[in-house]
């Protein structure tokens, strides 16, 4: 079903339609060039490398990213961290007490806390039994205030992908918007959807700098999609929401993405070796397959295990209280020497 119709403008809230975005009175010169005498934002003028505000459209950081990602900069919106992002999409679309969005537990945990943030309601569909989205349930659950739909693929913390004939169902049959968080996409060999942005006007990707480029210092989120959704959001982000140094560190970090691709190689080979090794673990009930910089694993005894590895000094994270994960505790795939040590350990528990 081609969506013809679709104006996205029939979901932005009416104040983000209305209101006049803060200007920066920089924007508008700082491509003029050089020999500009910049007198206008009470900056202290001594030179510490860092004593003018940033870029607020961080230009040159976006070019790299298009260049990279083969997306116009137009389509591209930045932020302190996907988290940032994340609650964009909620300020620009869900008005407080009478709009919804649909998350699909258990997932990732930012989409339920920025919904009561934002005084939103949370419609959660569960995922089925091999953690996929209910797609006839979703559809069926959403109504005309829904505003948002969020897939996390592949899901934390269960570490799979979802399907791809679902996840298209479901952007071609909500009717609202549908956000793919993609912060684990390079450590999956299915196709980002990023590829089909041209396709549906309602698609918002979320990639973030924090995982597979091993920036989660310097909050760097990136958002994708349509130039009429990416305009929106820009009309509400704070002016300087990616700070000077975050920028300069980026680039630098995107000059060299052979050294991105070898470390997640490298993650990629020990995250074949730990799921060899864990099956071996005689407590260890299941091992599910990983799409993701992360295991899933299902214990004997979630809270036991999780203290006695605490206590041999290893922190791993306990998803016990999620549905469907009972007993389960997620890995982060480490260091070769960090992942040895947590199986020695595991081995004497
Ligand atoms: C880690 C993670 C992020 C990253 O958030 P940042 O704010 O960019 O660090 C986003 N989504 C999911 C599902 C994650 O697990």
């Amino acid at each position: 079903m081609a969506r013809n119709n679709f104006d996205v403008l029939n979901l932005v809230r009416d104040n983000v339609k209305r209101l006049k975005p803060y200007a920066s009175a920089r924007d508008e010169y700082n491509e003029m060039g050089d020999g500009m005498v910049f007198l206008d934002a009470n900056e202290n003028p001594f030179e510490t490398s860092v004593n003018r505000y940033p870029d607020p459209q961080q230009i040159h950081l976006k070019q790299k990213l298009s260049r990279l990602k083969g997306i116009p900069v137009n389509q591209i919106l930045l932020g302190n961290g996907s988290d940032e992002v994340l609650d964009l999409v909620f300020r620009a679309f869900c008005e407080p007490k009478q709009d919804s969005v649909i998350t699909l537990p258990p997932t990732y945990g930012m989409y339920s806390v920025l919904a009561n943030i934002n005084d939103v309601g949370n419609i959660s569909i569960k995922l089925t039994d091999t953690f996929q989205p209910n797609v006839a349930e979703i559809l069926n659950a959403a109504t005309a205030n829904t505003k948002i739909l969020f897939l996390c693929t592949p899901n934390n913390p269960t570490s799979n992908s979802f399907e791809a004939e679902s996840v298209e169902k479901l952007i071609k049959n909500f009717n609202g918007l549908v956000v793919i968080d993609e912060a684990y996409i390079d450590f999956s060999n299915q196709q980002s959807c990023t590829t089909r942005l041209q396709d549906f006007p309602n698609l918002i990707v979320t990639q973030t700098m924090s995982k597979a480029y091993g920036m989660a210092g310097v909050r760097l989120g990136v958002c994708f999609a349509s130039a009429q959704i990416i305009a929106i959001m820009n009309r509400i982000k704070p002016p300087y929401n990616v700070n000077e140094l975050t920028q300069r560190r980026a680039m630098e970090r995107l000059e060299n993405p052979k050294m991105v691709v070898e470390e997640v190689h490298s993650i990629l080979n020990q995250r074949a070796w730990l799921h060899q090794k864990l099956k071996e673990i005689p407590f260890i009930e299941h091992v599910f397959p990983s799409d993701a910089n992360f295991i899933l694993v299902k214990v004997d005894n979630a809270n036991l295990r999780h203290k006695q590895l605490i206590d041999k000094g290893i922190v791993v994270r306990n998803r016990t209280r999620e549905p469907l994960c009972e007993n389960c505790l997620r890995f982060t795939v480490g260091t070769i020497e960090e992942n040895r040590k947590l199986l020695s350990n595991l081995k004497t528990l």
